[in-house]
């Protein structure tokens, strides 16, 4: 579900030409696929931010704009376990398995 070498705060970006998943790491309105070389739109292709990899979690982005997804994302990078776990509590989660309380 998530990626190989998807990092926290990545954006996982599905390529609308091959299918192809990949982690994006930029800010850029459009991401290059790293299979077909299409330049797709992020927010149109987003299929989540990652939050968790061993969890494999991912926070819902869709209906954020870039703003909230380049704070999100860099809070990602920086932020330990903690960070995580309250993003978790204040953002709607996908994964992977289901959410258990
Ligand atoms: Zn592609």
């Amino acid at each position: 579900m998530i990626p190989e070498y998807a990092k926290p705060g990545d954006t996982v970006v599905e390529c609308p030409h091959c299918g192809y998943e990949w982690p994006y790491s930029g800010n850029n309105v459009r991401a290059t696929c790293p299979s077909c070389g299409y330049k797709c739109k992020v927010a149109e292709n987003q299929k989540g931010m990652v939050l968790s990899c061993e969890d494999e979690v991912l926070v819902d982005i869709d209906e954020y704009d870039q703003t909230v997804r380049r704070a999100l994302s860099l809070g990602l990078k920086r932020g330990d376990r903690d960070y995580r776990d309250g993003i978790a509590e204040a953002f709607t989660t996908k994964d992977g398995g289901s959410h258990e309380f």
